[in-house]
């Protein structure tokens, strides 16, 4: 990519071979996650999102490790790894802390450094995570981002407790369904939006008690009303606009609502007085930190967990399609690109 705008910007060009020099890794890219974030990159959104370019887009990388740069000691050549996308100073305070994603420092693979859509990527030691032996670069990739993401949101920032109440608005998305795993998983009680019927089953197959149309007017009381009027302890949002403010009206009072997104755009219209007179708190949560990134492979690989599904998985000649199958919101679960795999 090297100019922004539509899919059209993404143009699969010969590069050679990135080197791993002193401290890095080569990885041969396995499977590379599609993310809305990819989206943002491409059309310029801004803020931490600002792309340094040219750029090769993807940050969800999992593959297998071709080579490795002097002074790496503890990354073995053939070892299947997920590639880490965080890159930050390391010695200030909120780096010393693990949340990398404040370091004013910060910067992420496929955004300021070249990323995935690649057959192969280079990144630091210190990036790269060994994949337990039961787990596939496909569900990594397909896991790594969205999944880091929730697990911050829900324990870090939303201090989420057993036996609590969580609407997932948008739960048919990539962290919509991290989110509802892991919530699962700590035995919260789970309500979810989805556009359409076939979505909903899905939802509540997958664990979810009841799964809300948010395209009816209402649906907040509705979520209310499942909750015998009291409301959810925690919201998870990442879609912003009406389905943010949707969510604040459905938090039972001091509920928290927590937003990693807003994929339907920056701003949403929402009631001040209801902020403070019911104690609500609306939290920002970014990325998550390498602990929580290593806690969530464990869980996965000793099948604690349940893994992502995975929508489709196109070459890497299909990234615009890839891109726009997120886009449309026909899909359920992730989108992957394998390298690999033969143009069609
Ligand atoms: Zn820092």
């Amino acid at each position: 990519m090297s100019r922004h705008g539509g899919p059209e910007v993404l143009e699969l060009v010969e590069r050679s071979d990135p080197v791993a020099g002193p401290g890095e890794v080569l990885v041969r890219v396995g499977a590379v996650a599609v993310n809305r974030l990819d989206i943002w990159v491409r059309a310029d959104v801004g803020h931490a999102y600002a792309a340094r370019l040219p750029v090769v887009p993807g940050y969800d990388v999992a593959g297998e490790v071709v080579s490795v740069g002097a002074s790496v000691s503890d990354v073995a050549v053939g070892q299947e790894v997920y590639v880490h996308y965080d890159y930050a100073c390391g010695r200030c305070a909120y780096c010393l802390e693990g949340d990398e994603a404040a370091c004013a420092a910060y910067e992420v693979m496929g955004v300021q450094r070249d990323g995935g859509y690649a057959e192969l990527v280079v990144a630091p030691a210190r990036n790269i995570f060994a994949l337990p032996a039961t787990l596939s670069p496909d569900i990594a990739a397909a896991a790594g981002s969205v999944y880091l993401t929730a697990h911050h949101m829900l324990f870090a920032r939303a201090g989420l407790r057993p036996g609590e109440t969580v609407l997932v608005n948008a739960g048919g998305s990539g962290v919509g369904g991290a989110a509802i795993a892991l919530a699962r998983m700590a035995g919260a009680r789970l309500i979810a939006t989805a556009s359409t019927e076939t979505k909903r089953v899905r939802l509540r197959a997958a664990g979810v008690e009841h799964a809300v149309d948010y395209a009816e007017d209402g649906w907040p009381e509705r979520v209310r009303a499942l909750t015998g009027g009291r409301g959810v302890d925690v919201a998870v949002d990442h879609v912003g606009g009406a389905a943010f403010a949707g969510a604040l009206a459905s938090l039972a009072n001091r509920g928290r609502l927590v937003l990693c997104g807003a994929s339907s755009g920056p701003h949403a219209e929402i009631d001040l007085v209801d902020v403070f007179a019911r104690q609500v708190a609306i939290i920002g949560s970014s990325d998550g930190s390498r602990r929580e990134l290593a806690e969530v492979f464990r869980l996965l690989g000793e099948g604690l967990l349940a893994p992502p599904p995975i929508a489709a998985v196109l070459p890497l000649e299909r990234a615009a399609d890839a891109q726009a199958l997120l886009e449309s919101r026909d899909h359920f679960g992730r989108v992957l690109l394998d390298p690999r795999l033969p143009a069609e």
